[in-house]
């Protein structure tokens, strides 16, 4: 009974965390000392640890040890601040049918569908944001901004890897911007980089989701991790662009993954667009996110926005759709090599 007990109690634990967080108490666990206490209830170790004795220091024992069946306060946490710390907010839960806000009010709730991508990790970044719109094409008097595109693109990632069982950090987040299904999206500088403003300096931009995504990567247990950048690329009017993938230098498993990439979506382009052909391709490239972030990384640019052929792959919410399952597809079998 007792054993039954303690499967029940954990049971409530992990199941209703988003939950108990918020509330302000909690009762230890047997054998449970204040940092465990904390960190279980989402809160930073080491930076609660003095507060949290001051609220309790009534009710503690000898050395500040914890007592059986004493309820403790907890430190307050906000919202923001819980959620930019919480390492794996996506894969906690039991429950099957799961809520991201981020996703915009129809496409909030998601269902995991699969356990394909159990254990694994990724940090999804698209281009550009706050401050830096990245390119600009135009069609019929409207502004297509890069940022907005990628973006969209890369929530729909997010949502897809989601449902098959990955946990997935949103690097690059806008407050109201979900998922869209308009061909004209639009413009908006209001995003952050979780919730940080991004800096004016392009640089520091860079820097601080590369920052981010490595303190991450710091708290992640899982072996299998990729970092993906989404962009949309600007050439001239002419040029009509497949996707193309890179990695960085000296990156194994990047090249590895960017082929697995390309070959996916070669394979799919055969199947919808037979008479086209696919031209997309694979190479080395040092840029800043690639060089300076610590998981095996990928960096896609998705077409050209300037190119009228390219825009129709942009602008009709279910080509982003396709986009974003080609990638997700390619990350399964890329995880499913890595074995
Ligand atoms: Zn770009």
């Amino acid at each position: 009974m007792k054993y039954l007990n303690i499967i029940f109690l954990l049971f409530i634990f992990t199941d209703c965390r988003p939950i108990l967080s918020k509330e302000t108490k909690d009762i230890p666990l047997a054998g449970e000392g204040i940092y465990a206490f904390l960190r279980r209830n989402n809160r930073d170790a080491t930076n609660d640890y003095e507060a949290f004795i001051k609220l309790n220091k009534d009710k503690l024992g000898r050395d500040n040890s914890l007592l059986k069946g004493t309820s403790y306060t907890l430190p307050t946490l906000s919202d923001n601040k819980r959620k930019q710390e919480d390492p794996q907010p996506k894969i906690e839960s039991n429950s099957k049918i799961k809520k991201e806000p981020l996703f915009g009010k129809q496409y909030e709730n998601y269902t995991i569908k699969s356990g394909k991508l159990k254990g694994t990790c990724f940090y999804l970044s698209s281009g550009h944001g706050g401050p830096d719109p990245g390119a600009i094409g135009y069609v019929d008097g409207h502004e297509l901004h890069e940022h907005e595109y990628a973006y969209d693109i890369t929530l729909r990632l997010a949502r897809c890897l989601l449902e098959e069982g990955a946990m997935v950090h949103i690097i690059v987040q806008h407050p109201t911007h979900g998922i869209r299904d308009d061909r004209y999206l639009k413009n908006s500088r209001r995003s952050t980089c979780m919730g940080e403003t991004m800096p004016l300096n392009q640089l520091k931009r860079l820097q601080q989701r590369s920052d981010k995504i490595n303190s991450l990567v710091r708290q992640t247990k899982a072996d299998y991790k990729r970092a993906i950048f989404i962009h949309v690329d600007s050439r001239s009017k002419k040029k009509q662009l497949d996707v193309f993938f890179y990695y960085a230098k000296n990156s194994k498993g990047g090249k590895k993954l960017a082929n697995t990439m390309r070959e996916t979506f070669a394979s799919h382009y055969d199947k919808h667009q037979p008479n086209r052909g696919f031209s997309g391709t694979v190479s080395m490239r040092e840029l800043y996110v690639l060089s300076n972030t610590t998981p095996v990384a990928l960096y896609a640019e998705l077409g050209n926005i300037q190119n009228s052929f390219d825009q129709r792959r942009f602008l009709d919410p279910n080509n982003r759709q396709a986009l974003a399952n080609w990638m997700c597809r390619g990350l399964i079998r890329d995880y499913e090599n890595s074995k």
